[in-house]
């Protein structure tokens, strides 16, 4: 069986909508999807409602990435299978929908301060529409301005951490977000964590404070990990007891990255989805 457990859509930064990205899943061969926009539960019935009206052979497992602070870095947390209406999940993400508003305000005031662009949040807010903004938005926004020539090149040079539009990461600490998730029924995962760029170090340290935040699992398959990285989250995932989720991080059809593609665990890690009573024997 396929799990699918992190991909975004329209709903926030990425491109396709909530039904296309689930025909794509389907034509991908993905059993079991995740819907896992950032600060965003909104896709959810829509996807649930694309299945039940054609009867399409998929789950859907809810599912959210949290932007949280760890350390001065921003760092994602995937919440999954949990009660989208929840009272205290819907208020937590409004508050995260107000911070997201702000940000890209001030990441337009900084960019602008640069004379080589106008009008950014509100470009952006054009490009994310009903969307929850992102820095993804402002970078489409850079490209369509031609202030920089591809998505590569505005995070590089402008709004990865530390550059000219980068605002200090503004956002609450994991243990809320965990507790969050798990007050809503649901288990939290650490999204990619080689994507932080942090040395074998930091890295421990990180999986350690999870831990002790009461998080579940680490993301231990993704379609462009190598080997010895997942070896390496495989073991880290041993080491302190944690499951271990797998996901595309889908955000636009490209050759590099594929809803469903090579998101298998290296050995001895134990799939979150066994804690789902319909999954509890499903490998990976
Ligand atoms: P935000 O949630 O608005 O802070 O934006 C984070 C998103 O920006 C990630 O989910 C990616 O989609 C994208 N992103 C972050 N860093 C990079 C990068 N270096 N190059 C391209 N896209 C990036
Ligand atoms: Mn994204
Ligand atoms: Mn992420
Ligand atoms: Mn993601």
């Amino acid at each position: 069986m396929i799990f699918d457990l992190h991909c975004h859509s329209t709903v926030s930064d990425g491109k396709l909508t909530p039904q296309a990205l689930l025909e794509r899943a389907i034509e991908r061969g993905v059993n079991v999807l995740s819907l896992t926009d950032h600060d965003s539960t909104d896709g959810i019935a829509l996807v649930q409602k694309e299945i039940s009206d054609k009867q399409l052979d998929i789950a859907l497992i809810s599912g959210v990435e949290i932007s949280t602070c760890w350390e001065n870095k921003d760092i994602h947390i995937v919440g999954l299978n949990f009660d989208v209406s929840h009272p205290a999940m819907v208020g937590y993400l409004a508050t995260q929908s107000d911070i997201r508003e702000a940000r890209a305000q001030e990441i337009g005031r900084r960019l602008e301060r640069t004379k080589l662009i106008d009008n950014v949040y509100l470009g952006a807010k054009a490009i994310a529409g009903e969307g929850q903004i992102g820095r993804g938005h402002i970078a489409r926004y850079m490209i369509e301005q031609e202030m920089v020539k591809d998505n590569a090149t505005a995070f590089k040079k402008y709004l990865a951490r530390g550059k000219t539009g980068y605002v200090p990461s503004p956002w609450p600490d994991m243990q809320s977000a965990i507790d969050v998730i798990h007050e809503a029924g649901g288990q939290a995962v650490l999204a990619h964590p080689m994507g932080y760029k942090l040395s074998g170090k930091w890295l421990r340290k990180l999986t350690i404070a999870f831990k002790q935040c009461g998080g579940d699992a680490l993301e231990a398959a993704g379609c462009q990990l190598a080997p010895p990285h997942r070896q390496h989250l495989a073991s880290l995932a041993q080491e302190y007891d944690l499951y271990g989720s797998a996901g595309s991080d889908f955000h636009f059809p490209a050759s590099w990255i594929e809803l469903g593609r090579n998101l298998h665990f290296a050995k001895g890690v134990r799939p979150i989805w066994q804690l789902w009573p319909q999954y509890a024997n499903e490998l990976n």
